[in-house]
């Protein structure tokens, strides 16, 4: 009896320790998903590891980049042929940096035989083939389902990287066309005090009191408080644009109204259809290099807040130029360093924002007014604009920015009134 007790409640004992086992083991597959699919889509992606940089990265192009990593000597080359996306042209960063031979710490070498029509073009709206736009990162404007509360004007900061010397031919007509559909939200960084412009913009003229100069360190420091004031604003999205950019307001908004601003977004338009490489100094000495794909500045790029927020170690408060140093690599190049290389978000790629470095012209007419940014360049010899006609001739209106204003708002004041035309 005694022993047979004993055996009963050593049974006992042992069954409710495997049910306490079972029970334990099933407490994970109890739990509800979480989350699963509550966040809208489209959305900007994290890289799933750093094993090898670029791998599984689509379009790479053979033998595109030839970067010698020269730590010590303090000079990267960046050797960039006819795979330059943008006609046979460079990232904007590119231009600037051949321009600067001061310290001579990094030489960009492009194929700039041609700059327009003969490159290798890999515009998206031009034709299937661009699928390296379609990547991980997603596809901007791919639809996707709306945020709760509808994103307004408002929610988004826009920064014009501008100087003195294009107060006059570049900035009044900005004003004159997009700015006056954004004044509140759109902010003029500039290097110089311009009484007419203070009075035309007021607090949203920001004297960066960064050097005039054409050179890295000072549009670096440009960039800098641009990102800056933007964490500043509490806003929810930044975005960057050029002088000489077109913001299709609508259209903008409508783009950033598909992503939430506290998931990780980077938006914008590479100008080069693979990754760039740099010696990788931030994280470590310099000896290995990093890939990453960066937004060309000159067509406009975009921020979410979440992301920026993620960016402050490397780019608050002057962290950012020292981020752009060590790396040796201009402003546009630096905020894709930080984003894709030092966070690991990627770029999604957009075909909506739009820099001279690409041939205009490609761009279908009925097309253009649906675009986020536009651009224009070279007057002087090969002219460089979207083919769109209107209101205004090539002489009247060289940038068609004016054209484009008039399509978007006949009812501007001077906008010609559609029953005369
Ligand atoms: N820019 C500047 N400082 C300069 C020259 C240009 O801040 O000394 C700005 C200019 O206002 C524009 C951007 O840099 O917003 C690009 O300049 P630009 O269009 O002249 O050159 P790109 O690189 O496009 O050929
Ligand atoms: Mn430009």
């Amino acid at each position: 009896m005694h022993v047979s007790s004993m055996g009963v409640s050593k049974l006992c004992f042992l069954f409710s320790l495997a049910l306490c086992a079972l029970l334990l083991l099933l407490i994970p597959a109890l739990q509800p998903s979480q989350h699963q699919g509550d966040l809208p889509q489209p959305r900007a992606h994290t890289k799933p590891a750093r094993a090898g940089t670029g791998a599984g990265k689509p379009s790479q192009h053979p033998g595109g980049l030839v970067v010698p990593l020269q730590a010590d000597v303090g000079k990267v080359t960046v050797t960039v042929g006819r795979n330059a996306i943008d006609g046979g042209s460079m990232g904007q960063g590119t231009t600037r940096e051949t321009k600067r031979t001061g310290d001579g710490d990094w030489v960009y070498t492009a194929g700039r035989g041609d700059t327009q029509g003969t490159g290798k073009h890999t515009d998206s709206q031009t034709g299937p083939k661009e699928d390296f736009l379609h990547r991980a990162g997603g596809v901007a404007g791919a639809g996707g389902s709306r945020s709760r509360t509808p994103l307004e004007l408002k929610d988004i900061f826009i920064a014009v990287k501008t100087t003195k010397k294009y107060h006059k031919s570049r900035l009044d007509l900005l004003f004159q066309t997009w700015v006056s559909k954004a004044k509140e939200q759109t902010f003029i960084f500039t290097d110089g005090e311009d009484k007419e412009l203070r009075r035309r913009a007021g607090a949203n003229v920001v004297n960066t009191n960064c050097s005039a100069a054409h050179t890295r360190q000072a549009l670096c420091c440009k960039m800098s408080v641009e990102y800056d004031k933007f964490i500043e604003s509490q806003r929810k999205w930044f975005c960057h644009m050029d002088d000489d950019n077109y913001v299709i307001v609508p259209s903008l908004l409508k783009l950033l109204s598909s992503y939430h601003h506290t998931q990780d977004v980077y938006l914008g338009r590479p100008s080069l259809d693979h990754p760039i490489e740099a010696a990788e100094r931030v994280k470590s000495d310099g000896s290995v290099s990093v890939k990453f794909w960066f937004a060309t500045g000159g067509a406009g790029f975009c921020i979410s807040r979440g992301l920026a927020l993620k960016m402050s170690p490397w780019a608050s408060l002057g962290n950012f130029i020292s981020t752009a140093e060590k790396i040796r690599l201009p402003d546009d190049c630096t905020i894709g360093y930080i984003i894709e290389a030092l966070l690991e978000v990627m770029l999604t790629h957009t075909h909506l924002f739009h820099s001279h470095l690409e041939n205009l012209q490609r761009l279908p007419t009925d097309t253009v007014l649906e675009q986020v940014t536009l651009s224009y360049g070279g007057f002087e010899n090969r002219r460089n604009v979207v083919s769109i006609g209107g209101a205004f001739s090539l002489v009247e209106d060289p940038s068609r920015f004016k054209t484009v204003h008039c399509l978007l708002y006949p009812e501007t004041d001077w906008c010609p009134s559609k029953g005369h035309h």
